[in-house]
């Protein structure tokens, strides 16, 4: 009798144990929340991605999201409830939605598709290559545009773009190098550097990225905000023999004409050029995406420099207007040290970014080979 009820005993606290720590296993397990929406369960889409180890694109402007890994590949759009996985249409109970402006799916999508398509991951890469840009890049070209008797665009109130452009690069210079990574400035100094020395420094140092500081200037007083530009598509070759003996007789030493802002970048740009394009447009976004996170200023956003585009060095490249010292409120912006360096911390934060989105793809490129 009493060995029967310590066997019952046993049974009973066995059960306890059994669904207690059932229970206890849910909440770990459930490293992101859940949110219900018109009685329907939905995941936020990017901490799923990330915790899973999937490599995630989401574009704000056309609410579509394409999901890579191990070979695979999901579509999926805001608002619509038809996904395409591995090219397959796959038809949804609910649509993919938005939850305080980010994307959300459906439980059921998730684990139809996602659990079953990609195992869990032990280590969020993501997590993982936080401090690690150096993995991908490893030196820069920080060029820190006009200098000496070239002063760029001057303010209403009497602020030199050459002197905010090289505070801006001496600031993103020194984060850079906390990471790890190397620099290279073409000046140090409030010093004229002619634009072909400038490309013969980029040419010379083997670096990944360059980047070119610059503030706007506009005979329109009202316009102000922060713009990227990337090289345009490649011109054709005659084009491109054409663009290169109109600029031949244009004297590279001369400051006069490199103060015109437009001619400048024409310049740059025209030797500056990148093989891969999609890589300096990517770096682009990234930058004006973290400006526009962290500052209270108008992304004007990324633009691309059709004027000139000749051989040159081959890295993506970009060329930073971080504002109009024409225009009243941006110069005083900028004639001050804090705003400068949250300028430079969130350029800082979108070459973070885009590091980490060069090392995903390679970790998903990796998978896709290991699975074959
Ligand atoms: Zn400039």
């Amino acid at each position: 009798m009493k060995i029967k009820n310590q066997i019952i005993f046993v049974l009973i606290a066995c059960v306890i144990i059994i669904s207690l720590s059932g229970c206890a296993t849910v909440p770990l397990k459930q490293a992101f929340p859940t949110y219900s929406l018109n009685g329907v369960t939905y995941y936020p889409l990017i901490p799923l991605c990330e915790t899973k180890g999937i490599n995630w694109q989401y574009d704000t402007f056309t609410k579509i999201a394409v999901l890579n890994k191990g070979g695979h590949r999901i579509n999926l759009k805001v608002g619509d409830d038809l996904v395409l996985v591995d090219q397959r249409a796959i038809l949804l109970n609910h649509p993919v939605d938005l939850y305080e402006g980010a994307p959300v799916v459906p439980a059921k999508f998730k684990e139809q598709v996602i659990d079953t398509l990609f195992r869990e991951e032990k280590i969020s890469p993501k997590k993982a290559i936080v401090f690690s840009i150096s993995r991908k890049i490893k030196k820069v070209v920080v060029d820190a545009g006009h200098g000496g008797n070239d002063p760029g665009a001057i303010g209403r109130t009497g602020l030199r773009e050459k002197d905010v452009n090289l505070d801006i690069a001496k600031r993103l210079a020194a984060l850079l190098k906390s990471e790890g990574v190397n620099v290279v400035m073409t000046r140090s100094v409030d010093k004229f550097i002619p634009l072909g020395t400038r490309v013969q420094i980029t040419n010379s140092s083997k670096a990944d990225l360059f980047m070119s500081i610059h503030s706007n200037a506009n005979h329109a007083k009202s316009v102000n905000g922060f713009e990227v530009y990337y090289v345009a598509s490649s011109l054709n070759d005659a084009k491109r023999a054409l663009f290169a003996a109109r600029n031949a007789s244009l004297n590279l030493d001369d400051a006069s004409f490199a103060s015109n802002s437009v001619n400048l970048k024409a310049m740059l740009w025209d030797m500056i050029y990148t093989y891969d394009r999609a890589e300096s447009i990517q770096l682009a976004k990234n930058i004006c995406k973290s400006v526009g996170s962290n500052m209270d200023v108008r992304v004007i956003g990324v633009k691309d420099a059709r004027y000139a585009v000749l051989r040159g060095s081959r890295i993506p490249a970009v060329l930073i207007e971080t504002g109009f010292v024409s225009n009243y409120n941006e110069e005083r912006m900028l004639k001050n040290g804090f705003y400068r360096q949250k300028i430079a911390e969130s350029i800082m934060e979108g070459i973070s970014d885009y590091a980490q989105e060069l090392i995903l793809a390679e970790v998903a490129q990796n998978e896709a080979h290991r699975s074959f």
